[in-house]
């Protein structure tokens, strides 16, 4: 009984396997049509200053609408695009539209604010990164000053010598760097130092029990005064209640993103939310 059972599961395993890599071959195979065929449109998740309750960015996030699947998560697709080489072109259209977005916000006298973008790892390590992503900024008419790039600490320290040129060019032009997911990747912290990296995303892991747990307590308190002795700025990922911002307020964390201020917004809802934060009428404590 017990040997069938385990035959069974066994089975059953192999079954999802190859349902699971038909499935991934499929949406392989799919993104390759994405951007030509406009299936791919940006959303913008406001990030708010703890300190003066104002917005201060965005990041934003990308999303992929397949006309038969509907709409499939980043969780799922970016790491296809990334084997197999497509996310250098997707990055790249990502930069392109924020770009372009912000010179429209401009002109339409919205206020400014910088916009962070989400860099893989295959993109980072590209030829001539900073050339390639000053040029779209450029002809899309924006200052760099308004763009944040996205790392994860796995991207940053993947060849950590390479990496360390590659972030110090691209502070040198002008935008912000900072680290993603911060505290989750397998890392020595010796990089921070040496690195011109502007601000440290504190992951959404720590923060979720960050109101009862007290190891997650004395992990995102660490990593918020290592931040300051260090002159970066942190940010909170995932915040999505009240109390998990007295606690960040209390520690010093300046900035927090998360549903508790905004979800992430397609461009005519988030237009509308930086025309009512500047009138200073959000949620204000
Ligand atoms: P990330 O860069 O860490 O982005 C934050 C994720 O947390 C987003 O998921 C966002 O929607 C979600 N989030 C924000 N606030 C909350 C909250 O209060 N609670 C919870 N539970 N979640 C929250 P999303 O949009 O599904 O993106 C997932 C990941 O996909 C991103 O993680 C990023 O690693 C990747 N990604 C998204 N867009 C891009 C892109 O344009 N390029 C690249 N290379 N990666 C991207
Ligand atoms: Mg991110
Ligand atoms: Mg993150
Ligand atoms: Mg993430």
């Amino acid at each position: 009984r017990a040997k069938q059972d385990g035959r069974n599961s066994f089975r059953f395993f192999a079954q999802e396997m190859q349902e699971h890599s038909l499935r991934s071959l499929q949406l392989s195979a799919a993104l390759k049509d994405a951007l030509i065929n406009d299936q791919f449109h940006l959303v913008y998740q406001p990030q708010l200053n703890l300190t003066d309750n104002t917005i201060v960015g965005a990041e934003a996030l990308l999303r992929w609408d397949h006309p038969e699947w509907g709409a499939i998560s980043p969780a799922e697709f970016i790491p296809l695009a990334e084997q197999n080489g497509l996310i250098v072109k997707i990055g790249e259209w990502v930069l392109q539209q924020v770009a372009r977005q912000q010179k429209q916000w401009l002109s339409k006298d919205l206020p400014e604010i910088i916009v962070a973008i989400n860099i893989s790892a295959l993109q980072f390590h590209q030829q001539n990164l900073v050339e390639r992503i000053s040029k779209i900024v450029e002809e899309a008419g924006v200052s760099p000053d308004n763009i944040e790039i996205e790392l994860t600490e796995a991207v940053a320290l993947k060849d950590p010598e390479v990496a360390g040129k590659t972030i110090d060019a691209l502070s040198q032009q002008g935008f912000k760097v900072s680290i993603d997911d911060f505290g989750t990747g397998y890392s020595s912290m010796s990089y921070l130092k040496r690195f011109a990296v502007h601000k440290l995303k504190i992951d959404q892991s720590f923060i979720k029990d960050i109101v009862t747990d007290i190891d997650d307590q004395a992990i995102v308190t660490a990593i918020i005064q290592m931040a300051h002795s260090l002159h970066k700025t942190t940010i909170a990922e995932g915040v999505e209640t009240q109390e998990q911002i007295e606690f960040l307020k209390l520690k010093g964390c300046e900035e927090i993103q998360g549903y508790w201020y905004s979800r992430p917004l397609v461009t005519e809802q988030f237009e509308a939310f930086l025309l009512a934060s500047n009138s200073k009428t959000t949620k204000i404590n």
